[in-house]
């Protein structure tokens, strides 16, 4: 492949290859990709973030389509990550999902649709999931949707990334409804039970409504009131609905410290995985080559030594390093 000479001001001016190419090597853990995140992220910061959460089959994909139509008609630009959690092994199970979605964007500069695997670095998916929303922020979509399986799979967590969840539901009973209410205590902003036009959708909404539920901020905060609402995907019924109340979660949690307190637990979350990259790569490789024969008799032992001796190292460091003003930290 040609060398990308600057591939972070292709993205800023709006480039759909660039782009897509980083968000290859972000899903690869390329080095190179860091670079030019540290070069978007004064670009960053202005996307409204909209996580699309719910179990397989609950038509979030359908509903995603039919978001990007209405926000479209509202003349918003689009981006989507899809975040697939197939391994490479089973890879493909959920994409025939998706060509709904990419219908509904075909041919259109305001729409970009992205599907995004879990990568073999170790920073994980959580970290190349907030990295492509960043891609997608810097080149100037008013709305990134995350699309992603379920609630709460492991080190994933959508509402780490969003500023609001939507958990896409789908008409049930019993013990479907305690699920689905557990779901919501968990992690929801805003509750749409789709397949709005089958038996049972309006029930279900209203037994849900009925709980109450809320979300509680930072302390000082009011509680945001969760609304369930009703919507069918497949006939565009109740999808600016959707969107209005998404809008609305937004200006409240924008209007008090809430919005910022998340945004900055997002910033922080990728400071870690940034740093925690960065080290392996400084302190981990060099350190595997010097002690071979220790690691080969105690791979434990020689570990804990090695954190032993790196950490009184750095406790022999007169002061705590200050962000921004010892050399090694200012942009190279
Ligand atoms: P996902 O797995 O949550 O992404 O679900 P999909 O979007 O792939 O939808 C799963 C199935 O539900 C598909 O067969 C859709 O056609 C269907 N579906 C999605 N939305 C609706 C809806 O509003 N009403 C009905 N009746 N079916 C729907």
């Amino acid at each position: 492949m040609e060398a990308v000479t600057d591939p972070a001001a292709h993205v800023v001016a709006g480039s759909v290859l660039h782009a897509g190419r980083l968000i290859t090597r972000i899903e690869n853990g390329h080095a190179e990709a860091r670079a030019a995140l540290r070069e978007l992220a004064p670009h960053c910061g202005k996307a409204q973030l909209i996580g699309v959460t719910g179990p397989p089959g609950a038509g979030k994909s359908t509903l995603v389509a039919a978001l990007i139509r209405e926000l479209r008609g509202q003349g918003r630009t689009v981006g989507v990550i899809a975040v697939d959690p197939s391994s490479p092994f089973s890879g493909g199970a959920l994409l025939g999902d998706r060509d709904r979605m990419l219908e509904a964007s075909s041919g259109d500069r305001g729409v970009f649709i992205r599907s995004i695997a879990s990568r073999g670095a170790s920073g994980g998916l959580a970290a190349a999931v907030n990295d492509a929303v960043d891609v997608l922020d810097a080149m100037g979509k008013d709305i990134v949707i995350v699309e992603t399986v379920g609630v709460g799979q492991g080190e994933f967590d959508i509402a780490k990334i969003a500023h609001t969840v939507v958990l896409v539901l789908v008409p049930g009973y019993g013990d479907s409804l305690q699920a689905m209410k557990a779901g919501i205590t968990e992690i929801a902003d805003v509750v749409v039970v789709n397949k709005g036009d089958t038996p049972g959708a309006e029930q279900t909404a209203k037994e849900l409504a009925a709980q109450g539920f809320e979300r509680t901020g930072p302390p000082g905060t009011k509680p945001w009131q969760v609304p369930v609402l009703r919507a069918s995907a497949l006939r565009d019924e109740g999808v600016a609905e959707l969107v209005a109340a998404v809008d609305e979660h937004y200006e409240f949690t924008g209007s008090t410290q809430w919005r910022a307190a998340g945004e900055r637990a997002r910033r922080h979350a990728q400071f870690v995985a940034f740093v925690g990259d960065r080290l392996r790569e400084e302190l981990l490789a060099p350190a595997g080559a010097a002690l071979d024969d220790e690691l080969l008799a105690d791979p434990y032992g020689a570990a804990e030594r090695y954190v032993q001796a790196l950490l009184s190292a750095h406790r022999r460091m007169a002061t705590r390093p200050r962000i921004g003003t010892e050399p090694g930290l200012e942009k190279s």
